[in-house]
């Protein structure tokens, strides 16, 4: 079973394992194709260059919200980026009202910079939105032809509901193995398998059993399996769709 890590960090310079060890590790796991997804500008830079020297490793670039703040002189710099070889996605971006590093009004305008930057460069969009999908909706309806996925996707049915009718794709990750909300694991049951992405978003939420570690995208796996448990489908079944997903929206 082959399987694709959407969205991990690795190739941030505060990943605390060795990036080489850590491809390793997913390749023994059948985990044989990553997305580097980046938060800033530099770190944007730092996810190309790290996926340049690597043929089963591909770049997003993006402004994450908490950094929306940066402004222009970031937006130039990702417009640049986001022509460069191997970028197969804008992102991340979105709004976060949960912890608000950045105002709203930063937030709203470095998303729609992104919007743009996506649709001018025909390519699919990974989304962070926190406790901001009502914000998030309208602003999303003002652009056309927009792809994506919702990364991190928590939220409830209502807003899988809002999120597939427009044809979005649902990033579920980690925080799936140790939630205690049984709507998030409802909402979860109800992704359909042509919608659905694996992601592990390492160094960070690291699945149960290996809680405690730093998280690593060989982890796929255990999501996986947590998931064909919870849905009551094969791991195989679940593999296969979310990898031909992945290909699907990134060309990867
Ligand atoms: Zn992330």
């Amino acid at each position: 079973m082959k399987f694709i890590d959407t969205h991990c960090h690795i190739h941030s310079i505060d990943y605390t394992i060795e990036p080489q060890q850590a491809i390793n590790n997913a390749l023994s796991m059948g985990v044989n194709k990553l997305i580097c997804v980046g938060c800033d500008e530099n770190d944007s830079e730092l996810a190309i260059r790290f996926a340049s020297l690597h043929e089963n490793i591909w770049a997003s670039v993006g402004l994450h919200p908490h950094d929306a703040k940066l402004g222009q002189e970031a937006f130039d710099k990702l417009a640049t980026l986001a022509t460069m070889p191997k970028v197969v996605a804008i992102g991340e971006c979105g709004l976060d009202y949960y912890y608000n590093h950045s105002g709203k009004e930063d937030q709203e305008k470095a998303l729609k910079y992104q919007m743009e930057l996506a649709l001018s460069n025909n390519l699919p969009m990974i989304f962070h939105v926190r406790d901001a999908f009502d914000d998030f909706w309208p602003i999303f309806d003002q652009y056309k032809g927009l792809k994506g996925v919702i990364h991190s996707f928590t939220s409830n049915t209502v807003h899988l509901t809002e999120a597939l009718n427009r044809g979005l794709y649902i990033g579920l990750n980690g925080i799936m193995t140790f939630t205690k909300d049984n709507e998030q694991l409802n909402m979860a049951t109800q992704v359909p398998l042509d919608r659905l992405l694996l992601e592990t978003d390492s160094p960070f939420l690291t699945p149960r059993p290996q809680r405690g570690k730093v998280n690593e995208p060989k982890n796929i796996v255990l999501i996986a399996e947590f998931l064909a448990d919870l849905r009551h489908q094969d791991l195989d079944e679940i593999g296969a769709s979310s990898t031909s997903n992945a290909k699907q929206l990134f060309g990867i």
